[in-house]
């Protein structure tokens, strides 16, 4: 069994009395430590794959396996749980506290989960703890992406999962984003899904999904992925 399952997963969504088949009987495997992208057009299915990967959204139908637990079958209380120490999230906009410097923006998950690992090792570990004083607006979209990755690893979970994680830098500062989670899943042995609709992203990752309507239109292992650095 993968270390990521999902088998015939649907997720409908309801508006008014429209039906909206938002994934339709989707299935695939991520192997621990693989670097996964999942490309498709916009209104594919896409953030909903991956917010129901998060624990942040409950399929309609199907099963879902995470480290060998059923997430399907999981109470609010322990998806809450689920979420909360398991999931790191990035997404295309950092979400960052502007109040709060790179250091205390992840000083703060630290404060919040007790297997959080140290500040100090992560900000290395994505090149900014020479930064750490600064503020979200003091440092360019590259370094707020590379903070927000930091954050999310900082809880040290078992899956990362990034929506858009380059849509908003330029194609350079993406491949330097890119390189940091290849090197997350390759070095760490984090396993990292990401989902967007740019194809440029496919080749630095280990397998492909492409998702198209709803379901699953072709998965691609990349035997040799590209390695920028
Ligand atoms: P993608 O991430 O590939 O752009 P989404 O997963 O966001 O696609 O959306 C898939 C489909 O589900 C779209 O038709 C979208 O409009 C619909 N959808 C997504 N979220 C909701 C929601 N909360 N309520 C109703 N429809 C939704
Ligand atoms: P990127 O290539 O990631 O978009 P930029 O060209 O925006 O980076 O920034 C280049 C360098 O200048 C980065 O090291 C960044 O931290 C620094 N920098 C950009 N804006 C500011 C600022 N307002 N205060 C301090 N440093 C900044």
């Amino acid at each position: 069994m993968g270390f990521i399952e999902l088998e015939k997963i649907t997720k409908e969504y309801f508006m008014g009395d429209q039906k909206i088949l938002a994934v339709n009987q989707a299935s695939f495997s991520i192997n621990q430590g693989e670097l996964v992208v999942i490309l498709g057009p916009s209104g594919a299915g896409k953030s909903t794959i991956l917010n129901l990967l998060g624990g942040m959204d409950t399929a309609t139908s199907g099963q879902l396996f995470v480290d060998g637990q059923d997430i399907t079958a999981l109470k609010e209380s322990q998806l809450t749980d689920y979420r909360a120490s398991e999931v790191g999230f990035v997404f295309q906009f950092y979400n960052l506290i502007p109040a709060l410097t790179v250091y205390e923006n992840i000083a703060l998950i630290k404060e919040a989960t007790s297997k959080a690992l140290e500040p100090e090792g992560v900000l290395k570990s994505v090149g900014l703890w020479e930064r750490r004083h600064l503020f979200p607006t003091q440092i360019s979209g590259g370094e707020q992406q590379r903070t927000a990755i930091a954050r999310a690893l900082c809880k040290n979970p078992k899956l990362l999962l990034c929506d858009e994680p380059t849509g908003a830098l330029d194609s350079k500062t993406g491949i330097v984003i890119l390189t940091l989670l290849q090197n997350m899943s390759r070095e760490k042995g984090h396993t990292v899904v990401i989902v967007t609709h740019n194809a440029a992203l496919a080749e630095m990752a280990d397998k492909v999904i492409q998702i198209k309507n709803g379901r699953v239109a072709d998965i691609t292992l990349n035997t040799a992925p590209r390695n920028v650095s």
